[in-house]
C-alpha cells in the first residue's frame, strides 16, 4: 500500500491502459476518480471494485475539464497524482485527413493535458508533492504514415511534459511521459480498417507487418506493463525522475 492517503485522477480510464493504471493505483491504496465513456453498468461495477468515483467529463471540452477538476477538489481534495491518459486516434493520409478529426485529436490528446495540469499544479505546489504522468506514445518520438494528428499531438505532449517538469522541479512534483508501443486495446483495434484502406493491406498484414513488426519483441505490450511503470513513478524513490519520456515499447524506438 505505497500510495495510501494519495488521491489520483486518471483520465480515459474506463478502458485499456487507463483502466489498468487505475487498478494498479487502487491496489496500492490510492483513492481514485476515473473518467471516460462506456456502458454505465460496467462503469458502476468498476467504481465499486476500485472504490472510485467516476466523472464523465468530455476531455475535448475545457469547461467540462474545469468542472471535473473542481468536483475532484471538492470531493477528494485536489489530485496528488494526475494521469493524463485519455486519447483517440485517426488513421488517414494527410490530404484526406478530416479537419474535425484533427481538432478532436488535438483537443483530447494534447490540450486536455494542458487544462488538467494547469488546474492541478497549484494544489500540488501547496502540498510540495505531486506526480503528473502523461501517456504519450512511441509516436511522441517517431512517426508513422497516416497518423499526422496523433504524431503531432504526442510530440506536443512530450514537449509540454519537459517544460512543466522544469517549472515544478523545486516543488516536489515530477512530470513524466510514458510512451507505450502497440498495446492491444480498442484504440488499436479501431485503426485496423483505416490502416488496411490507407495502405492497401489485409488485416493479417496490418497485424503482422505493421503492428507486431514495429516491436523487436514481436508481441503487444500489455496495459499492466504500462501501469507498473506508472506506479513506480508515483513512489518517493522516483523523485529524481522528472521530464523523462520513458518507453515501454518492446524496443520499437531503439530499433
Ligand atoms: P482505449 O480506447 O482503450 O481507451 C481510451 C480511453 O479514453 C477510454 O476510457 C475512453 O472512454 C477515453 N476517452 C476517449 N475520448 C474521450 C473524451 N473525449 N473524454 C474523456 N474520455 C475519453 O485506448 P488505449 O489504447 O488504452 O489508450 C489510452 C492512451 O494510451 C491514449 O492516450 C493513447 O494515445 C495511448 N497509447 C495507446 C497505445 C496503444 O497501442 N493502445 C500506444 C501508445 C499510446
Amino acid at each position: 500500500m505505497l500510495l495510501e492517503g494519495k488521491v489520483a485522477l486518471v483520465t480515459g480510464s474506463t478502458s485499456g491502459i487507463g483502466l489498468a493504471i487505475a487498478k494498479a493505483l487502487a491496489a496500492e491504496g490510492a483513492k481514485l476518480m476515473i473518467n471516460g465513456f462506456g456502458d454505465p453498468a460496467e462503469i458502476e461495477r468498476e467504481c465499486a471494485d476500485l472504490g472510485a468515483l467516476h466523472d464523465g467529463a468530455d476531455m475535448s471540452k475545457a469547461d467540462e475539464i474545469e468542472r471535473m477538476m473542481r468536483r475532484f477538489a471538492d470531493e477528494l481534495g485536489g489530485p496528488d497524482i494526475l494521469i493524463n491518459n485519455a486519447g483517440i486516434q485517426h488513421v488517414s493520409p494527410v490530404q484526406d485527413f478530416p479537419p474535425e478529426k484533427w481538432d478532436a485529436i488535438m483537443a483530447i490528446n494534447l490540450s486536455a493535458v494542458f487544462h488538467t495540469t494547469r488546474l492541478a499544479v497549484p494544489g500540488m505546489k501547496a502540498k510540495n508533492w505531486g506526480r503528473i504522468i502523461n501517456t504519450a506514445s512511441a509516436h511522441s518520438l517517431i512517426a508513422s504514415p497516416d497518423k499526422s494528428a496523433y504524431v503531432a499531438a504526442k510530440h506536443g505532449v512530450a514537449g509540454f511534459t519537459k517544460t512543466v517538469a522544469l517549472e515544478t522541479a523545486q516543488d516536489g512534483i515530477t512530470v513524466n511521459c510514458i510512451s507505450p508501443g502497440y498495446v492491444w486495446t480498442p484504440l488499436v483495434e479501431k485503426q485496423i480498417p483505416d490502416t488496411m484502406a490507407a495502405r492497401n493491406l489485409t488485416r493479417e498484414q496490418v497485424m503482422n507487418d505493421v503492428l507486431l513488426a514495429a516491436q523487436p519483441t514481436k508481441r503487444f505490450v500489455t496495459p499492466e506493463e504500462v501501469a507498473a511503470l506508472a506506479v513506480f513513478l508515483c513512489r518517493d524513490e522516483a523523485r529524481s525522475i522528472t521530464g523523462a519520456n520513458l518507453s515501454v515499447d518492446g524496443g520499437w524506438t531503439a530499433a
